[in-house]
C-alpha cells in the first residue's frame, strides 16, 4: 500500500489513545522508543481477530476497533498488569475511509479510557485483518499467573458467563436481537469490557488467574493444566443474565455458560484465608466476585448440577486446529 499508506497512518493512526510521558517516540518513525517505570517489568501480549474467524464479514468497524484492542487489554487484565502502550497491525482489501474512521473511533475511544497510547504499527493490503500487542506493567512478584492455583483455593469469578455465546447463537440463527435484552447480549459480544480493574485490584492477592476468552472449562483448565491440580465446579452457583438463565432452563444445555467463548470476565483461585480480602477489593473495583467452586489436588475440571449429578454434556471451548 504505497502512496496513501502513510496519509492513513497519519490521518488515522498517529494520535489515538491518551497522551503519555512514557512515549519517548511514537508512531512515525522506524521504532517506538518506550520508558519502562523504574523497577517495574513489562507484561506483553498479542491477539489477532480475523474476518471469517473472528468476525463475520460486514461487522460493524467501530465495535472491531474496541474488540480487538479490549481483547488484548483483557490479558492486560488477567496477568494484574497496568496497560500502557499497543501497536497494531492492520490488513485491509482497500482504503475505505469510512471503515477507518469508525475503526479508530472505537480503539481510540477504549484506548483513551485506559490512558493506553497507540505508538507504532504495520498496514498491509489482504484480506481483513487485525492484530494488536499491548504492553503493561506489574509490579515484580505481583503478576497473576495460571500456574499458582493450589488445591483448596476457591474459584471466583468477576461476572456472569455466556452472554456473549447467546449473542452469537441468536445471530447466527438469524434471530430477532432488537430488543433491549438482546442489546445487552450483543454489547457483550461487540464490545466487551476488559477488567483491568479488577485484575489490579486482585494481584498480589489471587493464586492464578486467567481472562475466559474461550469457555469457562477451557480455561480454568489452562490454569489447572499449569498448576497441576484439578477443579470442581457448582454449576447453580455461576452468575447468569436471566437470558441466559432462561436459556439453560428451558434447554437443559449447560454448554453455554461452561464452554462458549468470548466472556472477557476473569477467573481466579484465592486462598480461603484471603477470601473476605479478595471479595472486597473486587467490589471496590466494581466487578464483585461470585465463587462457583473449589481446586481439588486430582487433575480434571468437573462440573456438578443442582441435583448433585456430574454434568457429562460434550463441554470443549473453542480451539482453531481442534
Ligand atoms: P517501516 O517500513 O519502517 O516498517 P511503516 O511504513 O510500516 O514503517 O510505518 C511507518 C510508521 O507508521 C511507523 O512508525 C509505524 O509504527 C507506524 N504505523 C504503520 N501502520 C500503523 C498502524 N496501523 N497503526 C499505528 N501505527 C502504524
Ligand atoms: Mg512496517
Amino acid at each position: 500500500m504505497a502512496g496513501s499508506e502513510f496519509d492513513l497512518i497519519s490521518q488515522y493512526f498517529s494520535r489515538l489513545g491518551g497522551s503519555r510521558d512514557d512515549v519517548l517516540l511514537g508512531v512515525g518513525d522506524d521504532c517506538a522508543l518506550l520508558q519502562v517505570p523504574e523497577g517495574m517489568q513489562l507484561a506483553v501480549s498479542i491477539d489477532t481477530l480475523n474476518e471469517g474467524v473472528h468476525f463475520f464479514p460486514g461487522s460493524d468497524p467501530e465495535s472491531l476497533g474496541h474488540k480487538v484492542l479490549a481483547v488484548n487489554l483483557s490479558d492486560l487484565a488477567a496477568i494484574g498488569a497496568e496497560p500502557a502502550w499497543a501497536t497494531l497491525a492492520l490488513t485491509l482489501p482497500a482504503i475505505d475511509d469510512d471503515w477507518l474512521r469508525a475503526f479508530s473511533k472505537g480503539f481510540g475511544r477504549l484506548a483513551e479510557i485506559h490512558k493506553v497510547r497507540l505508538v507504532g504499527g504495520d498496514t498491509t493490503r489482504g484480506k481483513l485483518a487485525a492484530t494488536v500487542q499491548v504492553h503493561g506493567f506489574v509490579t515484580p512478584g505481583q503478576a497473576l499467573r495460571r500456574d499458582g492455583a493450589e488445591a483448596g483455593q476457591l474459584i471466583g469469578i468477576t461476572g456472569s458467563l455466556g452472554d456473549a455465546g447467546l449473542a452469537l447463537r441468536l445471530l447466527q440463527r438469524g434471530e430477532e436481537t432488537d430488543s433491549a435484552g438482546m442489546r445487552e447480549l450483543r454489547l457483550r459480544l461487540d464490545r466487551p469490557t476488559p477488567q483491568l480493574a479488577v485484575g489490579r485490584a486482585l494481584s498480589g492477592i489471587a493464586g492464578a488467574a486467567i481472562d475466559i476468552s474461550d469457555g469457562l472449562l477451557a480455561d480454568l483448565g489452562h490454569i489447572c493444566a499449569r498448576s497441576g491440580v484439578g477443579a470442581d465446579i457448582k454449576l447453580d452457583l455461576l452468575p447468569l443474565s436471566p437470558q441466559v438463565a432462561d436459556f439453560v432452563r428451558s434447554t437443559g444445555d449447560w454448554r453455554l455458560p461452561v464452554a462458549a467463548g468470548d466472556d472477557y470476565v476473569l477467573c481466579v483461585t484465592v486462598a480461603p484465608d484471603r477470601q473476605g480480602l479478595a471479595e472486597s477489593r473486587a467490589r471496590q473495583a466494581g466487578s464483585p466476585i461470585s465463587w462457583i467452586g473449589e481446586i481439588k489436588a486430582q487433575p480434571g475440571v468437573h462440573c456438578w448440577l443442582p441435583d448433585g449429578s456430574r454434568l457429562t454434556q460434550a463441554c470443549v471451548g473453542y480451539d482453531h486446529f481442534g
